[in-house]
């Protein structure tokens, strides 16, 4: 028997939800039950008796994972309770009758159910196995008897595994035998009486009696004689055979099909022995004298890489259902409450275009004269004017500053049909005291790390042109004179605002009295992955970083550039649009769980775009979103543990960790068991919705200013359609399973006459920063001449 597919029967959790599948979605049914038509009823669970007999058991015993039916079980009417609350919702759990036959449930791996979207967790799989063999499947082992009952059934060829089992059947079976062997003069002198000849006057409970151990002889005598069939003592014990031969097959077909689901159980689990329980009901298992023992033997014999337990469903399916109903409903609600709590994070199309539309606006306040001095989008001129041609060439000193790493560089250029670009590059870490010390120690560090560079690379002598990425926003006048405007990401030393990052350097560098070198250009991280992109692309105009921060740059036409003269050519504009919002302009999307970290970051009040779109902040989202559903008590049993709140913990690299889609709950468990956090599967699956809620709204936003950014270059070019390359970077971007996605998907969906092409840069900030270097040398040269 294959199992694997089968009817999704309900979407729940089993009662210790630590394995459940907590994807109960529980569906909202139209009640089947239309003369209930006045009372408003939620069905929360539809629940087949299999289910409900694995949720009973799954009460009593944690390992509970298949549900077995043998027989009939109690009746449905009894135990249905509703109860009318007016004007309010019902819950009630509604068993369907299937019924007297057999059937089995089992939890199965959501990512092998084809049937239902989501790969979490484990769902409880209805097989309705009765109908095994109706495809032919079963014809090599059916009988003459079997296909005499079948032809005589209300639904003949259907449910052919069941007419072998189940209960229903079994008194039917024997009297077809006895009546053939009478025939046959093998049994009651060949005497066949009308009882004999009429269907249904042998019933699974004459089988059970005639089997039992001491009274199955006097049974037998006394349901032959009421048979009116004058047995003597051979025919009491042949047909006490015969029912022995027809039970004992009813088992071991019934071991045989469970011993397919347990070995499918174990397989998805990957274990090599596995112990569990199966919750069991049904008449035939529990009132036949020897069905379970031959059915527990059989098993044993069949999977013996199972130990299996099993354990007989109290209190039959109503309780089950009960129990079911309880669960669903307990996980509805917690459902909705997470779904509140979600869904300030939900930023509907309408909304999107309302946020791209005002960055569009906030680009234009950033390039006018009259309101660019209180603009949040500071749109800041870098006076590069244009990507390299490919006949740049030298060897370059870089630096990049304002990223997780602080990298010095040298970069070899070739140009012509050997055209290259070699890199050599040491990183170097800034300790938190000098990024939060003084500018002048922040510059010394910086130098002290250049000159142990050039010692290494052994070229301490040779005066180098350098470029200096300094990926923080700077006010330009100049390719090589930037001002800090305001600190970002953790950076914070003093007396640097306000002041010109490239004198800086060059003092600090004159301190020291050891070296010397030529700064030509100081450089945003953005435009350089614009240049790094556009030395393979001439269409990129545009770069976009998305890694501790997030910003852009793009070519803008000069006559739309107020504070710049001149009005030929191109300029690249630094956007800065991490501090969109910093007006209010967007506060009406920011949820508690943003002011919450705005207010415990190091410049609060400023970056609001930035502090929901960008790495250094997303795992901080999702601390303070844990911290609230765990004191709502939807997470962590409602304890809040030391380290969840510490602040920082939750890196947004876990993000992508637990995004990954194949990613299997235990290996969520895992990250979260790293940080401290002691997780069920149910919180796993919530804190991977967490991370999904907040990793997706990110992308959203970032998709949709660079939709303004995109439909601006299309306007400024003036055509129905636009061509245009975006280069990319930073690890959010590079790293996190869906976010560069969902990005390009948003842009697709806000700008549609824009067909963008997203090119990752390789190292933009290093080999960015040479090129605008080798171009500016290149411009300057041909100045001088
Ligand atoms: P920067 O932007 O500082 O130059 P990166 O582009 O490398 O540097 O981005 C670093 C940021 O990326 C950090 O804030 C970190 O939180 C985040 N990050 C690191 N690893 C991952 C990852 N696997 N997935 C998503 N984000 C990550
Ligand atoms: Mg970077």
């Amino acid at each position: 028997m294959k199992v694997g597919r089968g009817k999704v029967s309900s979407q729940i959790g089993t009662p210790n939800s630590t394995r459940a599948c907590l994807s109960a979605s529980v569906c909202r049914m139209e009640p089947p039950m239309a003369i209930f038509k006045d009372i408003d009823i939620d069905v929360l669970a539809l629940v087949n008796d299999t289910v409900g007999t694995m949720m009973t058991c799954g009460y009593d015993d944690q390992r509970c994972e298949v549900g077995l039916i043998i027989g009939n079980v109690l009746t449905y009417s009894q135990t249905c309770g509703l109860k009318q609350k007016s004007h309010m919702e019902q819950t009630v759990a509604y068993p369907i009758p299937t019924g007297t036959g057999t059937n089995a449930c089992y939890m199965e791996e959501m990512r092998h159910i084809d049937l239902v979207e989501g790969d979490e967790g484990r769902m409880c799989i209805n097989t309705e196995w009765g109908a095994f063999g109706d495809d032919g499947a079963l014809d090599d082992l059916r009988t003459e008897f079997d296909r005499e009952l079948d032809l005589g059934s209300l639904n003949p060829g259907k449910q052919l595994f069941e007419k072998m089992i189940s209960s229903l059947y079994l008194g039917e079976l024997v009297r077809l035998i006895l009546l053939k062997m009478t025939k046959e003069g093998l049994l009651f002198n060949g005497k066949v009486s009308t009882a004999l000849l009429t269907k249904g006057k042998i019933e699974m409970k004459h089988v059970s009696a005639m089997e039992k151990y001491k009274e199955g002889l006097s049974n037998t005598k006394e349901i032959l004689t009421e048979l009116k069939l004058f047995p003597s003592e051979e025919d009491c014990v042949a047909v006490q055979h015969v029912c022995a031969v027809v039970s004992s097959r009813s088992a071991k077909l019934c071991a045989a099909a469970l011993a397919a689901i347990l070995t499918r159980l174990r397989e998805n689990k990957q274990l090599l022995r596995m112990r569990t329980t199966v919750g069991i009901d049904g008449g035939l298992y529990k009132t036949h004298p020897k069905f379970a023992g031959r059915l527990h033997r059989a098993v044993g014999r069949l999977v013996p890489a199972c130990e299996v337990r099993f354990l007989r469903s109290r209190g039959g399916s109503g309780r089950g259902a009960a129990v079911v109903a309880a669960v669903a409903r307990r996980l509805a609600a917690q459902r909705r409450r997470l779904h509140t709590a979600l869904a300030a994070l939900l930023l509907p199309p309408a909304i999107l275009r309302e946020l791209r539309d005002k960055m569009r606006a906030e680009l234009e306040h950033g390039l006018k004269r009259e309101t660019q001095a209180q603009a949040t989008v500071k749109m800041l001129p870098t006076f590069v004017r244009g990507t390299p041609d490919g006949t740049e060439k030298g060897k370059f000193l870089a630096l990049d500053l304002g990223g997780t790493n602080f990298r010095v560089l040298l970069v070899k250029i070739k140009s012509g049909r050997r055209r290259s670009v070699q890199m050599y590059n040491k990183i170097f870490a800034i300790p938190l005291e000098i990024m939060q010390g003084t500018g002048e120690e922040l510059f010394d560090h910086i130098v002290q790390c250049l000159a142990d560079f050039l010692e290494y690379m052994g070229i301490k002598g040779a005066r180098l042109p350098l470029g200096f990425t300094f990926s923080f926003p700077c006010r330009q006048a100049s390719i090589d004179k930037g001002t800090l405007v305001g600190w970002t990401k953790g950076f914070k030393a003093t007396d640097c605002e306000g002041e010109d990052v490239v004198d800086m350097l060059r003092e600090a560098i004159r301190r020291r009295n050891e070296f010397d070198l030529d700064i030509v250009a100081v450089v945003n991280d953005t435009v350089g992955t614009m240049m790094t992109c556009g030395y393979e692309d001439p269409n990129c105009e545009i770069g976009l970083i998305a890694g501790t921060g997030t910003n852009v740059c793009y070519m803008e036409d000069m006559k739309n550039i107020e504070i710049v003269e001149g009005n030929e050519g191109k300029m690249c504009i630094n956007t800065e649009w991490g501090a969109f919002g910093d007006n209010g302009c967007i506060d009406y999307i920011r949820t508690k769980y943003d002011r919450e970290v705005d207010e415990g970051s190091l410049n609060p009040g400023k970056q609001r775009y930035e502090k929901m779109t960008s790495g250094m902040y997303l795992g901080e989202i999702v601390r303070q979103i844990l911290i609230d559903l765990t004191k709502q008590g939807l997470l962590f049993r409602g304890h809040i543990s030391e380290s969840l709140r510490k602040k920082g913990i939750f890196e947004t690299k876990f993000l992508s960790q637990i995004e990954r889609d194949r990613l299997a709950l235990p290996q969520v468990r895992h990250v979260l068991r790293q940080l401290g956090l002691d997780s069920t599967c149910e919180d796993s699956i919530i804190v991977k919705e967490v991370c999904a809620a907040v990793s997706t709204r990110a992308a959203r936003l970032c998709g949709a200013g660079l939709a303004a950014v995109v439909e601006k270059k299309r306007e400024n070019r003036g055509v129905e359609r636009l061509q245009i390359t975006v280069g990319a970077d930073g690890t959010l971007y590079k790293l996190h399973p869906h976010f560069s996605r969902i990005l390009q998907e948003t842009v697709k969906e806000l700008a549609p006459q824009c067909d963008v092409t997203f090119m990752l840069s390789e190292d933009g900030s290093g080999k960015g920063a040479a090129l605008i270097t080798a171009v500016a040398k290149r411009l300057h040269n041909v100045g001088q001449k």
